[in-house]
C-alpha cells in the first residue's frame, strides 16, 4: 500500500470524509482521526484569526495525486493536507502575496501551537506553498490529538487582574445542578460584532466545589454551532475563552463528576453540594 509523502495511507477514500470547518460554511475532506480535527482546528482558526475562506470556494483537501513536478505522492492524496484561499496564491508564490506581516505572524502562532505536527507550505525552504497545511513527517495520531489539545488551549482566551477590569458590562449565568450532577445552561451574548470598535465577548467558568467536565458552545444567529470548546475543571479551577466575533449563543452542559459532600444540621445526612458559577463579559478591542 502506498503512502503520501508524510507516510500516512494513501488514495484511500474508505479513510476520508468530508467535514464542515467549525465556524465556517466551508467543507474539507480529511482523514478521519485527529489528523483530520488538527487540520479542521487549524482551519477555522485560520478563518477565524487570518482571513475570511468563505468568500469564494477555494479551500481544499482530498486528492489522488503526486506533488506538483514530482513522482512523489501528495499528502493531500492521504487526507493529510488542506489548502486555503488556494486562487490567493500561485504555487511557488511568496506568503506576502496574499497576507500581511501581522497575518503571516498570527499564522506562524497557530503553526506553532501545534508543536511541529502541523507544517506550513508558507515556511517550506524551497519552492514555497503559502495555501498549503499538512500533518508533519512521520507523526502519528496520538501526536495529532496532543497537538489539536495544545492548539485548543493557546487560543483559549486568557483573562488577568488588570484585563478584569475593564470588562464591562458582566452577564451572571446561573447555573442549576440536577440531582444526577448535569447541567444546561443558555446564555445570550452581548458583543458589538467584527466591527473594529466594536467589543469582543469572553465566558468564563469556575468551580468553587467539585471536579466538573462540560462543553461549552458558541453559536450564531441561526443558532449553528461556531465552536465548542471540551472543558475540564478540577476543584477551585477556573476556565476562560473568548467567543468568536459572531457569536450571539452560548450553551454550557456537562456533568459534575465529584461533588463534595456536605454534612446536614443534624451530622447525618450528607448530600453532594457543587457550586459553579459562569459569566458572560465584553471588552472593548485593543
Ligand atoms: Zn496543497
Amino acid at each position: 500500500m502506498a503512502n503520501s509523502q508524510n507516510g500516512w495511507p494513501a488514495n484511500r477514500r474508505d479513510l476520508v470524509s468530508s467535514r464542515v470547518v467549525p465556524g465556517s460554511g466551508v467543507r474539507l475532506t480529511v482523514r478521519n482521526g485527529s489528523a483530520g480535527d488538527l487540520l479542521l482546528e487549524v482551519a477555522s482558526l485560520f478563518d477565524r484569526l487570518v482571513q475570511d475562506i468563505d468568500a469564494v470556494a477555494d479551500d481544499w483537501g482530498y486528492a489522488e495525486r503526486p506533488i506538483r513536478g514530482s513522482a512523489t505522492i501528495s499528502n493531500h492524496a492521504s487526507g493529510t493536507a488542506i489548502d486555503l484561499n488556494a486562487t490567493r496564491w500561485a504555487l511557488g508564490s511568496d506568503p506576502s502575496v496574499n497576507l500581511n506581516e501581522a497575518q503571516i505572524d498570527t499564522v506562524h502562532r497557530i503553526v506553532g501551537a501545534t508543536g511541529g505536527v502541523v507544517r506550513w507550505g508558507g515556511d517550506y525552504t524551497g519552492r514555497k506553498d503559502p495555501m498549503h497545511f499538512e500533518i508533519n513527517d512521520n507523526r502519528t495520531e496520538a501526536d495529532c490529538a496532543a497537538a489539536l489539545d495544545q492548539l485548543r488551549a493557546t487560543f483559549a482566551f486568557k483573562t488577568t487582574a488588570s484585563q478584569s477590569r475593564e470588562e464591562d458590562p458582566m452577564a451572571i449565568i446561573p447555573i442549576r445542578v440536577d440531582a444526577a450532577g448535569r447541567f444546561h445552561e443558555t446564555a445570550m451574548v452581548e458583543a458589538g460584532g467584527s466591527s473594529a470598535y466594536g467589543e469582543r465577548a469572553a465566558i468564563t467558568v469556575g468551580s468553587t466545589w467539585g471536579s466538573t467536565t462540560f462543553a461549552v458552545t458558541a453559536l450564531n444567529h441561526l443558532a449553528t454551532p461556531l465552536f465548542q470548546w471540551p472543558v475540564q475543571l478540577g476543584d477551585n479551577g477556573f476556565w476562560a475563552a473568548e467567543l468568536p466575533s459572531d457569536a450571539r449563543i452560548v450553551t454550557i452542559e456537562g456533568t459534575v463528576q465529584f461533588p463534595v459532600d456536605v454534612a446536614g444540621t443534624d451530622g447525618t445526612i450528607r448530600q453532594p453540594a457543587t457550586r459553579l458559577a459562569a459569566a458572560i463579559h465584553t471588552r472593548a478591542r485593543p
